[in-house]
């Protein structure tokens, strides 16, 4: 159901719209929320999380039992290194909606019970209003504010400042009309693609492992994705997500899927069931055109701020190549609104909560 903003506001409450709901935004959001905004959350695909992703989808077995699967086929775990990310995830550990990756080594944590819930929990206790599966597909200034355009039409209302918490490549045609130079730095970002098989076999003979990051070959990384914590299990059955190197994946962007699903399995049968068979019960493959950025960025700020037109960039690429520097430009995004006058007013404590360092 659709919330309409007023277009004559009676109250000095900021209305923030921000576009692209996975862990940059919501952290936003989050912030932004919390010190009093009134936050609206668009997002393009059907639910929150971005690349912070877990695919259900259900297998049929050899007896026509049709069993369910999930594959974290976007980041396949995080790990937090800042104060600010760290209290996130001892909140999560806590409340049960992260877990302890130990297998993965060193200190890696996933979300429970599939990636977005580490969105869903930074937003859920919340009032933002969340609207998904339709891309924005442009910004209009209107009166010192903003409206957002859909494919079904403008939004009915009007905000404050605008946000792009999205990957650089997808934000530059929203900002072209609005910071040329913003549009065409975003432009020039270089983004990973990465190819992902998401597979389902009987259990290979040997020794379990939960994760491998081959140095030859097509793939890059193989996560046994039914023994992370929370993850659902079928007895008899491994559950694989194999992400192939980004060198891999560039050399074969367009082609066929069906190519590229036979020759990750080739690389992942050689590498659960060196010289055997396995016995495939699902497979598909999906493939991230922005998958990762390919540099750190150098000295560019957390976020991108045009105070004058409230109008703001956040997003892994700017901090980072991982899931905490996507949160990190998130909070940066979200002290930069509220530092603005228009916001200053109605802040609150909430935006210290999280306070970067
Ligand atoms: C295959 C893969 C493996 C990874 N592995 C790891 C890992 O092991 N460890 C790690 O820390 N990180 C990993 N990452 C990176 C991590 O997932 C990202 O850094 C992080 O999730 C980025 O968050 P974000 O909010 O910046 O962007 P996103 O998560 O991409 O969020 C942007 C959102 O914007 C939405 N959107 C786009 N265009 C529009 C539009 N026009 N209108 C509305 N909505 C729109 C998208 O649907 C998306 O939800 C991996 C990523 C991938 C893809």
């Amino acid at each position: 159901m659709q919330t309409a903003t007023p277009l004559h506001p009676t109250r000095a409450t900021p209305r923030i719209a921000i576009v692209g709901a996975g862990l940059a935004g919501a952290a936003c959001a989050r912030t932004l929320a919390s010190s009093g905004a009134q936050v609206t959350l668009f997002d393009k695909s059907r639910g929150i999380g971005g690349r912070l992703s877990t695919r259900r989808t259900v297998w049929t077995d050899a007896l026509g039992v049709e069993q369910p699967v999930q594959f974290d086929h976007g980041a396949v775990g995080f790990e937090a290194h800042s104060l600010a990310f760290q209290a996130v995830v001892q909140q999560g550990l806590a409340d049960g909606w992260i877990a302890h990756w130990a297998a993965a080594g060193g200190d890696h944590f996933v979300a429970v019970p599939g990636m977005p819930a580490l969105c869903h929990a930074l937003i859920g206790s919340l009032d933002v209003h969340v609207h998904t599966g339709e891309p924005v597909t442009g910004l209009h200034r209107i009166r010192g504010g903003w409206q957002i355009e859909r494919n079904s039409g403008l939004w009915p209302g009007r905000f404050d400042q605008v946000v792009l918490a999205l990957p650089p490549a997808q934000a530059a045609p929203l900002l072209r009309p609005h910071a040329t130079g913003w549009s065409e730095a975003a432009a020039q970002v270089p983004m990973q693609a990465c190819w992902t098989l998401m597979a389902v076999t009987d259990t290979p003979p040997g020794p379990a492992f939960d994760l491998l990051q081959p140095t030859r070959g097509p793939l890059a990384s193989i996560v046994r994705n039914d023994r992370k914590p929370g993850r659902q299990t079928t007895p008899g059955h491994a559950v694989w997500v194999a992400q192939a190197s980004a060198a891999w994946s560039a050399s074969h962007l367009e082609d066929h899927p069906a190519g590229v699903s036979k020759a990750l399995r080739d690389a992942l049968r050689a590498a659960i069931n060196p010289g055997g068979e396995v016995r495939w019960c699902h497979s598909t493959v999906h493939r991230w055109l922005y998958a990762r950025p390919a540099r750190v960025p150098l000295g560019t700020p957390g976020c991108w701020w045009d105070a004058a037109r409230g109008l703001g960039v956040c997003g892994d690429f700017l901090v980072g190549a991982h899931a905490e520097a996507a949160f990190l430009s998130g909070l940066d995004m979200a002290h930069a609104v509220l530092s603005a006058p228009a916001t200053r007013r109605t802040a609150g404590s909430g935006a210290a909560r999280f306070a970067r360092t």
